[in-house]
């Protein structure tokens, strides 16, 4: 599936995005929406051009979390008004920003960036489309450091304080108040989560209701939906139909309301693959270290959070001779490892190695650490 004698001719590492199944993956989405729902791709989990180009094309929307990414995604081709933009320190360039391209709705975090928004909107005779996040206190069955959705998160706006904020927006003049967002996590494949956020949204629907604050035009449910890491080839693309008729059966939404999705690395995780050259093999007594070219500088995600990513050598002379070793990149850390004790084809010196499912949270991680340079990135047409 990948091509290998391709691979051979390039500088190691890099990143290889497989755009087929990229498109295959948008198609299924597609396929699994009703008009009424919009999927914004979240740009912070890839924003290597040629993969946004590819989505863009597609007609999706674009979730932003900086200046940088509104800037990426507009260069991109995404239409100013599919564009979200959440985070919790926006800075005044940023909103402006987002002002001047026009963007479809701030996510809205807290009050002080509320009354920022308003001000700058103000100064420019422009109003804001906001949507404010709540904090649904919900949580998610995914690795701690990647729930969002939990009171003790930096995320959002308290369920308590929602009517107060509501009336302080609703009262002012350059921000126009239009829907609720959440975002509960990150590689969440429980639909459960998902079931219990849309029951978290309708009891806030009906509160809201009942205090009689007018309905909003647009539910923001975030993303979070995960990928198989261990078995990169079982189900490349995701489980869409689950996910969104987890939504279509669990959430009310009001006549005409819009519903709208994050999704990231549902997109883009399975597509992206991290290819290193194996430097050396290593053997002491205990261990034998697999010592490639790729480090935490490339894929810091193990390094993070503890993160499983499969690994294959693509050019392994016999494919039944399998060695235990602990595959770790050159950086000068302790904690650049990739992964301990992995059973794996016995590799030589010049190997290529495959570190799958590095799609998401992969490139865009990347640093110049010890001064190294940014991993390249290449599509399938080009390497056709
Ligand atoms: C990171 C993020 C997403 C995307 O998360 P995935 O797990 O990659 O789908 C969506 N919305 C917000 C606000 C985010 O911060």
């Amino acid at each position: 599936m990948f091509p290998i004698e391709e691979f051979k001719k390039l500088r190691t590492p890099f990143y290889y995005y497989d755009t087929d199944l990229l498109r295959q993956t948008l198609k299924e989405i597609r396929a699994n929406t009703d008009p009424y729902m919009h999927v914004h791709y979240a740009v912070k989990a890839c924003a290597n051009p040629k993969v946004l180009g590819i989505i863009a094309a597609e007609g999706f929307g674009a979730d932003c979390v900086s200046g940088g990414e509104i800037q990426a995604a507009l260069n991109a081709g995404f239409p100013a008004d599919r564009i979200v933009y959440a985070g919790v320190g926006k800075s005044d360039w940023e909103i402006e920003l987002g002002l001047d391209a026009g963007i479809f709705s701030f996510n809205v975090e807290s009050i002080p960036e509320l009354e920022i928004i308003n001000h700058l909107a103000v100064l420019k005779g422009k109003k804001a489309r906001i949507a404010l996040r709540i904090n649904p206190n919900v949580g998610a069955h995914t690795h701690a450091n990647i729930t969002t959705g939990l009171a003790e998160n930096k995320f959002g706006i308290d369920m308590q304080d929602m009517e107060r904020v509501i009336a302080i927006a609703s009262a002012m003049d350059g921000v126009e108040f239009i829907g609720l967002h959440f975002h509960i996590g990150s590689q969440i494949l429980e639909m459960d989560d998902f079931a219990a956020l849309s029951r978290r949204i309708n009891e806030i629907q009906d509160r809201l209701e009942t205090a009689g604050i007018p309905t909003v035009s647009d539910i923001n449910v975030g993303g979070g939906l995960g990928i198989n890491y261990m078995q990169p080839d079982h189900n490349p693309i995701p489980d869409f139909r689950s996910y969104f008729s987890t939504y279509r059966k669990n959430l009310r939404l009001r006549p005409g309301q819009q519903l709208h999705f994050e999704l990231g690395r549902a997109i883009v995780g399975q597509c992206g693959t991290l290819v290193a050259s194996v430097l050396y093999i290593k053997s002491n007594p205990i261990k034998n270290f697999c010592i490639v070219d790729a480090g935490m500088t490339d894929l810091i995600r193990p390094a993070l959070y503890d993160a499983y990513h499969h690994i294959e050598n693509l050019t392994a002379e016999s494919p039944s001779d399998y060695v235990t070793y602990d595959v770790v990149g050159p950086i000068c850390e302790s904690s650049d490892v990739f992964i301990k004790n992995y059973g794996m084809t016995r590799t030589r010196r010049g190997d290529l190695i495959a570190f799958r499912s590095a799609g998401a949270y992969g490139e865009i991680m990347a640093s110049g650490y010890n001064c190294r340079p940014l991993p390249l990135g290449y599509t399938t047409e080009e390497l056709k």
